[in-house]
């Protein structure tokens, strides 16, 4: 066993330090660490946090509240130029190797149980050997095979006769069931939960192997931050009462990871914060109760989303109070899933924190509803929804925000973003950070709110320029549209005017919008009210919320958004030649959310 382990410990020291590169090979993920973390970084959770890191500095000033920088530490102000960066901060020395204990006075002794002894980790219960379960995952299992049977026999029906609505319908019916059983039953969780497992295992008590993105912890006023990432792409956050030591978790769906790092950095846990019901967010609740033999911990979620384990049902505009200083109040986002929340944290010193005043919110948990960069699929919910979501809850939350949401999915939207629009500066800034970022396993979390509107093209259809672009580029696709080879043998669907209906509305809206343009610019058009910047039509909204979701269906088709463009990569060049010429490590280390 301790040879094994040396024997690692030599293999990694071979391969030395792999973090650095910078060519687009460096994306396959340089997992390993050596003596020497990246840059300025600290590396997921090291064992050298200790809980003195988060303490709040005794010099802060009101105005450094107001900015969230309460410690000088990490966070700049999104817009502002980045600010010189102390090459490490408190939260991470550089120089032990990971695997030497910390005893130094004033730190805390590496609290490693978690980690080392979870080899002996019991699965949840095996879901299959209840009755309750049996039966249950019989019926979901006879659906299924109902629903294929009906689909085989009705498709030479459909082939000739039957009209595309009704052939739709059966579809989202089939959907909804397969859906169903996905979000409700307990056999995914388990199986979901047997992964996690699983993966600790073969870890064995070293979880910096197998984690997808190194992260940073976040200093904000009165809370710290502690990303968790887990699984392929998901992310968990540790929210830390940076005064009273005491932290939340939201969407704990790696329970053991979430425990093993409130344990490390040597938090009590409060208090389980759920965004919504699908396993990778909610099924590790119960688990984490269980690991933590705390019956009583409460776990928050909202009253339409049945999430596993929930205790505290709460409602749009709720606060839940962590400590003093550290409030959380509930925002409902429902489309993703219908009773979908996001938690935003409030400021510290904020007058309206109890008011839930969305101007305050310093930084926001969203869960799967901005996916940084895009948005979560609408498994519950319309294009109407997600448009309320984006343009109307989310309006009055600060551009300097910071944004965690729930995946690493940030390089693919930004691909579909300068494939939307690749004459804007900004979008391709973002992606080139992104890109530099990556290639060194670094998160992109967390963005911020500036970055979401003015680079996530869910958030960008409000600029009139830009939805006219959007249009324009839909006609395009539609006119060169290729007809499939097997139309010529199955007829064209009877019902095709809910398509051109459509087709005719979006030209309307077309019309409609580089009229206001054209007013808004002054050079005629509608003439008697001056429209304002952005659309802000609700209908409107919505139809180009539609036509994205066709852009990208079609886009999807025509290009792999994993992959890097020829064009990616010679933009990328550019930059990474203009930031050498510039040589300064500020420009070099700066982070999405700092853009
Ligand atoms: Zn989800």
């Amino acid at each position: 066993m301790r040879e094994r382990k040396r024997e690692r410990e030599r293999k990694k020291k071979e391969r030395g330090f792999e973090i650095e590169r910078e060519t687009t090979e460096g994306r396959a993920r340089a997992r390993t660490y050596s003596q020497s973390p990246p840059l300025f970084f600290d590396i997921y959770v090291r064992e050298e946090m200790s809980i003195e890191a988060l303490e709040i500095a005794p010099t802060t000033t009101k105005n450094d509240v107001e900015t969230g920088n309460a410690s000088g530490m990490m966070t700049t102000k999104p817009g502002a130029p980045a600010q010189p960066q102390p090459p490490i901060t408190t939260t991470a020395t550089t120089t032990s190797a990971p695997t030497t204990s910390t005893k130094s006075k004033g730190r805390l002794e590496r609290t490693d149980t978690v980690h080392m002894n979870m080899t002996h980790i019991k699965y949840e219960k095996n879901p299959f050997v209840t009755w309750k379960a049996m039966v249950f995952n019989l019926i979901s299992s006879l659906f299924g095979v109902l629903f294929l049977a009906i689909t085989c026999a009705l498709y030479p029906i459909y082939a000739f006769a039957i009209p595309r609505q009704v052939w739709t319908f059966l579809g989202e019916k089939g959907f909804g069931i397969l859906y169903y059983i996905f979000a409700n039953s307990n056999v995914l969780r388990y199986f979901h939960l047997r992964s996690i497992a699983k993966k600790h295992e073969n870890d064995n008590g070293d979880v910096l192997r197998s984690i997808h993105s190194f992260t940073q912890t976040e200093m904000l006023s009165s809370a710290a931050v502690i990303p968790i990432p887990f699984l392929s792409d998901n992310y968990s956050y540790l929210i830390v009462d940076r005064q009273s030591k005491t932290a939340a978790v939201v969407d704990p769906s790696d329970p053991i990871s979430a425990l093993g790092v409130a344990q490390r950095v040597g938090v009590e846990l409060k208090m389980i914060l759920c965004t919504h019901k699908h396993h990778d967010h909610a099924g590790g609740n119960m688990r984490l109760k269980e690991l933590m033999k705390n019956e009583n911990l409460p776990v928050y979620a909202h009253t339409l989303d049945n999430c596993h384990g929930a205790t505290h049902f709460v409602e749009h505009g709720d606060v839940i109070r962590l400590g003093e200083d550290v409030a959380l109040s509930v925002l409902h986002l429902p489309c993703h899933t219908k009773g979908h929340i996001a938690f935003a944290l409030h400021m510290k010193g904020s007058k309206n924190v109890e008011s839930s005043d969305e101007s305050t919110v310093e930084a926001l948990f969203c869960g799967d509803v901005i996916l940084n960069g895009g948005v979560g699929a609408f498994f519950e919910g319309c294009a109407k929804e997600c448009a309320l979501n984006l343009h109307k809850t989310l309006q009055n939350v600060p551009d300097s925000c910071l944004v965690f949401s729930g995946h690493e999915y940030m390089t693919m939207n930004l691909r579909f973003a300068t494939y939307l629009d690749d004459d804007d500066d900004f979008t391709r800034l973002v992606l080139n950070t992104i890109v530099l970022t990556r290639n060194r396993s670094l998160a992109t979390q967390p963005s911020s709110m500036k970055v979401e509107r003015y680079a996530n093209p869910f958030f960008r259809i409000r600029e009139r320029a830009y939805a006219a672009r959007l249009l324009l580029l839909r006609q395009k696709l539609q006119r060169e549209a290729k007809r499939p080879w097997w139309r010529r043998y199955v007829p064209e669907s009877r019902n095709r005017i809910g398509y051109y209906k459509e087709l005719k509305s979006e030209s309307i809206l077309l019309d409609k919008i580089q009229r206001e343009e054209n007013a808004y610019n002054g050079t005629g058009g509608v003439g008697h009210a001056m429209p304002s910047k952005f659309i802000e039509d609700e209908d409107d909204l919505t139809m180009l919320i539609e036509v994205l979701k066709h852009v990208l269906t079609s886009g999807r088709n025509e290009y792999d958004f994993n992959e890097p463009t020829d064009s990616e990569n010679i933009h990328f060049n550019d930059f990474m030649n203009a930031l050498k010429a510039e040589n300064d490590p500020n420009l070099m280390n700066r982070r999405i959310h700092q853009l």
